[in-house]
């Protein structure tokens, strides 16, 4: 069980941050991860008065403030055409509606989830983090950032860049945690993929193949850059499958992803006739 001694409403981020450096005292979102903790605090800190509760855009980038709820952004119509619709599969299995209505963007984030669909989908997107103290970075720097950092994370940056994105995951049943999250997308450097709850935290891969475009892919093409992501992840084992069990299953994954992207039939799971 949670306890908390005092709970209060900064009135500006400064505020939020002095509080949020004393270790007793907690920083919260939609606080569904958090009240799941045996722990007794101090100082509740609450961001909602902070007006973090938005999405604006400009003509280069989507900025989402830290409280926007992960339903409004699975409705985000601009978010979901830019991403081919990836960023609501991403989000829609997560639980139920009512969960989704109230778990935060700031609180998926900074929390650094190795079975993370945010994590994993937002890093495919090329978002940055805004933190009040540290200032603006890449995601994938601040999810390899250690997690005794005390900073707010102010807003999500997503940059509206053309790249064409798949998401994927498997789960043993529906609305459990992933067994494997995977997005597989193309930008100017070529294919890559971003794979997580493997179970450790989402990275970014790419595979060493010369020119290949979306364009480029084949039954043939597919298979070899499966295979060449999958040699590079490290998979582990947990209570929901083991690492050998990962490794297929995400092989299958971005094979079926990259075939998905090019509009191919994949009612036989991206196997293709094949195991
Ligand atoms: C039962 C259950 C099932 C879940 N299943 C999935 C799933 O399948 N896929 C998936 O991706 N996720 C899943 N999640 C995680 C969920 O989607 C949220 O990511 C999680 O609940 C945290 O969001 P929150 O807003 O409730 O954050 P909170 O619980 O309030 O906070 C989480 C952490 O982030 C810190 N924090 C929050 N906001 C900020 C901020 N702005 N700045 C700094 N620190 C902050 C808090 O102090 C805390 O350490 C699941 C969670 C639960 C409880």
């Amino acid at each position: 069980m949670m306890t908390i001694n005092q709970y209060v409403r900064p009135k500006t981020l400064q505020e939020a941050y002095e509080l949020a450096q004393k270790k007793r005292n907690v920083v919260l979102g939609g606080m569904l991860w958090l009240k799941m903790q045996n722990m007794s605090v101090d100082t509740a800190i609450d961001l909602c008065g902070l007006s973090l509760d938005k999405i604006e855009e400009n003509d280069e980038e989507y900025r989402i403030g830290a409280m926007v709820s992960l339903r409004t952004l699975e409705k985000h119509e601009g978010l979901n055409k830019m991403t081919g619709g990836a960023l609501a599969e991403a989000l829609k299995h997560i639980v139920g509606v009512q969960f989704r209505n109230t778990a935060t963007v700031g609180g998926s984030l900074y929390g650094r989830f190795g079975f993370s669909d945010v994590l994993t989908v937002m890093m495919a997107m090329n978002a940055k983090v805004e933190l009040f103290h540290a200032g603006v970075m890449e995601l994938e720097e601040f999810a390899g950032m250690p997690r005794r950092t005390r900073d707010i994370l102010v807003q999500v940056i997503v940059p509206k860049t053309a790249d064409r994105l798949v998401y994927l995951s498997q789960r043993n049943t529906s609305t459990d945690f992933p067994v494997l999250a995977c997005a597989v997308g193309f930008d100017s450097r070529g294919a890559y993929a971003v794979v997580g709850a493997r179970p450790a935290k989402a990275r970014r891969y790419r595979a060493d193949m010369r020119a290949f475009g979306p364009e480029d892919i084949t039954v043939e093409t597919a298979k070899i850059f499966a295979g060449k992501i999958v040699s590079q992840v490290y998979f582990d084992s947990n209570l929901r499958a083991s690492s050998g069990y990962r490794r297929k299953v995400c092989e299958v994954l971005i094979r079926r992803a990259l075939l998905q992207m090019k509009g191919a039939d994949v009612s036989d799971g991206g196997q293709c006739g094949e195991v």
